[in-house]
């Protein structure tokens, strides 16, 4: 029998589409757009397509298996979950319940994939992780500045005299917001792109500005400074609404406008011209999600906010300073998900240093390690690391629908469901404010393959707390949707359309009652000041620099950036794309003229922390010293990128340095 039903894309992705997908005898068969989706409106891309080839690919994880003398072996569920609970109790009673690292990501959107979180505090509470390797030190930033993290919405676009993209090829990654910056700018909005690359999206644009990869925030200064010399900065808003702005002019004062476009490789003229640009309102911005990986992430973030506000683009309609849209996941209820007051003990560590602190950790050390909806193995910085710590514990369990590099280091491996194998509701804090209902399509998973949840429901089961876990499908959904029930949403109107509008702020700030401890916009982050000392904004260069350690930038002369990449979301993709894969090193027209390389060349590209070898595409716009290598790719395919990234932390700590990473490189 076939039919075609609405779903949801579960990625970790911007645009969070509608799905019609089409079952034939319990399989799925096709995959499209949902064309009555209120933002997708029917459009998709091939990463959501290939979940249709994931679903039913024979690599699927079927059963259990434990690694014994090396090698995996099948075993039954009774057999893996008795001895996973065992191994759970002895080192609670041994050690503490801390012992236990839970090493999570966000492979899936679901609500319900947050049950893990209710499954660690019930057994007493593990060490978690904190802060993001993608947007955590822009979120921080955000909260410092206005007090959340929010962004208008899609249709806001359509106010803006000026749209400013920075730091975000959003043709690759956020393509309905694409589709609108197309109509926008058919309707006479200016679109400027700043970005080292020259992407799709900038191409469009009506002017591309290309900058050092990491000096967005000076570049950001620059502009504030030009505003203030012409002139142009909205006075009332910065004088009723906002704290700090002396700080913030004596910062600018300490520096010439030459010295910004010598340090950003921006040219004065052209930073004038984004003053004017900014004044010219309502100008919008909206940033990418890379160039806050550095060292000096949280201030570029905090200094692009302090651009909006300064040229009085805080607040309007068409304008704001774009970044995520954390109201969409805040308006769930995730404490009586997740249950946090059932731990009694806790430690963290962050995302990007967990690797380190399981090699070093003490009272107590890491014993055993639960992977979910994460593979580290490629996606945690400096992957030697990881993988020495992630085989040093005497238990490593992995979550997975197949075998990973992680899932390859892993004692023992479980199977999990797809999507579209059970029911859950998807979300995503970063562009629209619409949730997608996912129905379970598939009644028979491949296999033994099991969900998330069925897995901790049956583990807390065995250890003694399946009471906080007996119930149904329907009254999870409904726990999550509570706080949302007294506006009328409810889970069977989420069934009935298939998606559902989030009652948020469409146009942030436009009362001027931030949420900082000041109630106004902190130029001065008072936060800031609680958490790191002065919450001055700087002038903070990248960790990796010639203006920081000139010596190693010497050594390694190149910026290396390792973005998203088109295909696949993260590492989930690369095993299904079929065809001879390896790495695509993209280099900066500069490098190929003086090293005399030519497109296809094999090239070694290193560093302090590893290397990792490919064939060179020639970038003929990026910017000059300028490399990307896109993230993700699996090691039998001659990644993982992460060979050669940092595992420092970002300046406000909860953000990853991923992109703050020099590299050289050699033909081969
Ligand atoms: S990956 Fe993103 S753009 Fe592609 S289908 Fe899924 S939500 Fe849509």
């Amino acid at each position: 029998m076939k039919r075609v039903m609405k779903a949801s894309c579960p990625l970790n992705c911007w645009d969070n589409c509608g799905f019609l997908v089409t079952v034939e005898n319990d399989r799925v068969t096709k995959i499209e757009g949902d064309p009555d989706h209120p933002i997708t409106k029917g459009k998709i891309c091939g990463r959501g397509r290939m979940l249709e080839t994931r679903t039913n690919s024979s690599d699927r994880l079927l059963y259990p298996l434990k690694k014994v003398n090396g090698r995996f072996e099948q075993i039954s569920w009774e057999q893996a979950l008795n001895e996973i609970a065992a191994k759970l109790s002895e080192v609670k009673e041994k050690y503490g319940t801390t012992s236990v690292l839970h090493s999570h990501d966000y492979s899936n959107n679901g609500i319900l994939k947050n049950i893990d979180q209710r499954f660690f505090n019930c057994y007493g509470g593990v060490t978690e992780i904190y802060g993001s390797l993608c947007w955590g030190s822009g979120i921080e930033a955000q909260k410092w500045d206005f007090g959340n993290a929010l962004s208008h919405e899609p249709h806001d676009l359509f106010n803006s005299k000026n749209i400013i993209i920075w730091g975000r090829n959003v043709a690759r990654t956020n393509m309905h917001f694409y589709e609108n910056l197309l109509k926008a700018k058919k309707q006479g909005a200016k679109l400027y792109v700043i970005d080292p690359l020259y992407n799709a999206t900038a191409k469009m644009a009506d002017e591309h500005i290309t900058i050092k990869p990491g000096m967005d925030g000076i570049l950001a200064a620059g502009v504030i400074k030009e505003i203030l010399r012409l002139g142009l900065e909205d006075r009332a808003f910065i004088e009723e609404f906002t704290y700090g702005f002396s700080d913030l002019a004596h910062l600018l004062d300490g520096i010439s406008l030459k010295k910004i476009s010598e340090m950003t490789e921006v040219s004065a003229e052209v930073i004038t011209m984004l003053a004017r640009i900014y004044a010219d309102k309502p100008s919008s911005t909206f940033m990418g999600l890379g160039m806050q990986r550095y060292k000096n992430g949280g201030n570029t973030i905090r200094l692009i906010d302090a651009l909006a506000a300064v040229s009085g683009n805080v607040g309007i309609p068409g304008g704001g300073a774009n970044y995520a849209n954390l109201q969409v996941g805040q308006s769930f209820a995730f404490e009586e998900l997740t249950l946090p007051n059932r731990r009694t003990d806790t430690r963290q560590f962050s995302i990007m240093k967990q690797a380190e602190k399981v090699l070093t950790a003490k009272g107590p050390e890491i014993r055993m390690i639960i992977v979910t909806c994460g593979n580290p193995l490629t996606q945690v910085p400096d992957s030697t690391m990881v993988e020495r710590a992630f085989t040093s514990v005497e238990t490593l369990v992995v979550i997975d629908q197949f075998m990973t590099d992680t899932a390859k280091l892993a004692d023992y491996v479980l199977p999990a469901t797809t999507a579209f194998e059970e029911e859950d509701f998807y979300y995503s804090s970063m562009y629209h404010h619409y949730v997608n209902y996912g129905p379970k399509l598939v009644q028979e998973a491949p296999g033994e393959a099991k969900s998330d949840l069925w897995i901790w429901t049956q583990l807390a089961s065995l250890l003694g707390f399946g009471a906080d876990f007996d119930f149904t499908r329907d009254e999870w959904l409904n726990m999550a949707l509570k706080p949302l029930q007294e506006k009328g949403m409810t889970l069977e109107s989420l069934k009935k359309n298939g998606t559902l509008e989030l009652p948020v702020e469409k146009i942030p700030w436009q009362n001027r009652k931030f949420k900082t401890p000041t109630g106004k916009f902190e130029f001065t982050s008072i936060l800031g000041q609680q958490k790191s000392g002065s919450g001055l904004l700087t002038l903070a260069v990248p960790d990796e620099s010639k203006w920081s350690n000139q010596e190693h930038a010497e050594k390694y002369p190149y910026n290396l950036l390792t973005i998203h990449p088109l295909r696949s979301n993260h590492s989930q993709n690369y095993h299904l794309l079929g065809g001879q894969i390896k790495p695509k090193v993209e280099v900066a027209k500069n490098i190929a003229e003086d090293l005399g390389l030519i497109q296809g060349d094999e090239v070694r590209v290193w560093n302090d922390r590893g290397e990792i070898k490919g064939a060179i595409s020639i970038l003929p716009a990026a910017h000059p010293n300028t490399i990307n290598i896109d993230e993700g790719i699996w090691r039998q395919f001659g990644g993982p990128v992460n060979n050669l990234t940092s595992s420092r932390e970002s300046d406000n700590g909860l953000g990853s340095t991923l992109y703050d990473c020099l590299v050289n490189l050699e033909k081969i």
